[in-house]
C-alpha cells in the first residue's frame, strides 16, 4: 500500500521468475513509467557502473519477494532477472536500430527473446582448473556485492586509463571468484582479496586464460546474440550481442 487511494486501485499483475542458480522463485512486476524516467536522467551516462546501480534500482523496485537481495545474485542470473522484468514489463519482441559495420547504413532490428538460447545452470560443473604445477584453483561464480567491490577496489588505484580499470576490475571479480588454492600439501588459508588478486597478476598468460576459460565454459543464462544481417543488402551477416541500449524503451 502507497498510502496514495488512487496509486492503490492499481492492482498490478505479479509474475513469477526463477533464479537459475537455486531454483528459487521469486515474485516480480512490471517496471513502472516512474521507474523508467528515472532511468532518462542517466541517458548518456557511458560510466557502467552507474548504469549498474540504475538496474539494482529497478530489480529491487521490481522484485516484491521479501528477503530478496540483488548483491546476492550471480552474474548471470542478475541479467536473466532483468530479462525477465523487461519480458514482463514489455513483452518479448525487441527492435533496435543498428549501424552496418560495413556499408554504415542504418537498419531497424528485431528480436524475440523467448528465441533465444537458455543455458541451464550445471550444479555439476567441474569447479577446479590445474595452473602452474602443482596448483588447484577452485572456482565460483561471480556475485553481483563482488562486482561492486570490485569496482571499488579498481577505483581506489588511482589514476588508470579506462582500459586499465575495465581490466583491474575483472582481475578484482576473479579473485572474488577464487574460492581456494590448493597445493600438493593442502588447502592455502585465509588468503585476502588484495593477496589473491596480486597472485592473479602473477600468473602467466596461459594460467589466466585458462580462468577466463573456466567462466565462459561455465556461463549460464540466456545467450544474448542474434544473427545481424544488414538490410541494405551489402551481404553483411555476423552473429552480435543484441545491444542493450532502449532494453526498457
Ligand atoms: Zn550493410
Amino acid at each position: 500500500m502507497s498510502g496514495n487511494k488512487l496509486v492503490d486501485l492499481l492492482n498490478t499483475y505479479n509474475h513469477e521468475h526463477t533464479v537459475l542458480e537455486t531454483g528459487k522463485v521469486l515474485t516480480i512486476k512490471a517496471i513502472t513509467t516512474g521507474q523508467m524516467k528515472s532511468i532518462l536522467q542517466y541517458e548518456g551516462n557511458d560510466d557502467i557502473s552507474v548504469i549498474d546501480d540504475v538496474l539494482d534500482d529497478i530489480i529491487n523496485g521490481c522484485v516484491i519477494t521479501e528477503g530478496f537481495d540483488v548483491n546476492e545474485l550471480t552474474l548471470q542470473d542478475r541479467f536473466d532477472l532483468l530479462i525477465g522484468i523487461r519480458k514482463v514489463s514489455k513483452g518479448s519482441s525487441y527492435t533496435f536500430t543498428i549501424k552496418c559495420p560495413q556499408c554504415k547504413s542504418e537498419s531497424i532490428q528485431g528480436i524475440d527473446i523467448d528465441d533465444l538460447k537458455v543455458v541451464p545452470f550445471s550444479q555439476t560443473a567441474e569447479r577446479s582448473v590445474k595452473v602452474g604445477t602443482n596448483l588447484t584453483l577452485n572456482l565460483n561464480y561471480v556475485r553481483r556485492k563482488h562486482q561492486k567491490e570490485a569496482v571499488a577496489l579498481a577505483n581506489q588505484m588511482g589514476d588508470l586509463t579506462d582500459t586499465q580499470r575495465r581490466s583491474e576490475v575483472a582481475t578484482f571479480m576473479y579473485a572474488f571468484g577464487l574460492d581456494d588454492v590448493r597445493t600438493n600439501q593442502g588447502s592455502v588459508k585465509d588468503i585476502s582479496i588484495q593477496d589473491k588478486k596480486e597472485f592473479l597478476d602473477n600468473l602467466s598468460a596461459t594460467d589466466y586464460e585458462t580462468i577466463n576459460d573456466w567462466y565462459k565454459k561455465n556461463n549460464y543464462g540466456t545467450e544474448f546474440k542474434y544473427n545481424v544481417v544488414c538490410k541494405s543488402k551489402c551481404g553483411f551477416s555476423k552473429e552480435e550481442d543484441v545491444p542493450l541500449t532502449g532494453f526498457f524503451f
